[in-house]
């Protein structure tokens, strides 16, 4: 039976890679360099598809993709019905945090959000009680309180460099955030066979890489 995995460019790529190496899986091209979307690999029938992070819990869920790596953030934005999440990958770590212009003190109004985290920020302001103005953003999501257009973003913050570089700085820590092997949860009875050894190929290579560095 085929398998298709669904990763999406950069960071995820980049560290899903070596790890599916580890459990047999070898890319016969490299992406990055190319402008299919869909790639074999060194499986038969093992195919894997290059979507965009946001897409990924998608495709998941409605089978179109058996299994899938995104971020905890991406995950918990999107709602994760439909699929399992199987394995914590302990790649691409970053923090989920809010983020305001240095020093801004706090406005007399309503806060106003900017973010493309808008469920995730709805709950987080909903759950302390605050009632806060969202305004959604696709990027570039620094250029808001810079410009007036928000008092505070939500975004992922990783060394902090992006932040400082536009004038802001990070606030408060929502969660903590990594990749996580999500898998489909009709194919993950279908197709069992296939996806179990994956996993528990996976989760020892990802427990093999904690002993490392403990
Ligand atoms: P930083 O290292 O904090 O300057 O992060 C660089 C940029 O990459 C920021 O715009 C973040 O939004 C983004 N970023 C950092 N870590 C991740 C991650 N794990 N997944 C997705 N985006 C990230």
């Amino acid at each position: 039976m085929s398998l298709t995995i669904a990763l999406s460019k950069g960071r995820i790529l980049k560290d899903t890679l070596p790890l599916l190496a580890e459990a047999g899986i070898e890319l016969l091209e490299d992406p990055e360099k190319s402008r299919k979307l869909i790639f074999p690999t060194t499986q038969a029938g093992v195919n894997i598809i290059i979507l965009r992070a946001t897409d990924v819990p998608t495709f998941v869920q409605n089978g179109a993709a058996d299994i899938g790596v995104a971020g905890k953030d991406v995950l918990v934005e999107h709602g994760a019905d439909g699929l399992f999440e199987l394995v914590d990958l302990r790649i691409a770590q970053c923090r989920l945090m809010t983020a305001a212009a240095v020093n801004a003190p706090a406005p007399a109004g309503r806060l106003r959000v900017a973010t493309k985290f808008i469920h995730t920020a709805k709950r987080w302001y909903a759950e302390r009680g605050e009632q806060v103005e969202l305004i959604k953003l696709y990027g570039s999501m620094e250029l808001a309180p810079v410009m007036g257009l928000a008092d505070v973003i939500v975004d992922v913050v990783d060394t902090g460099k992006t932040l400082k570089e536009n004038g802001l700085e990070p606030r408060e820590l929502i969660m903590h955030v990594s990749s996580r092997l999500v898998v489909n949860k009709l194919a993950m009875k279908m197709k069992q066979t296939q996806i179990a050894p994956l996993v528990a190929k996976l989760q020892s290579a990802v427990d093999a890489r904690e002993h490392a560095t403990a």
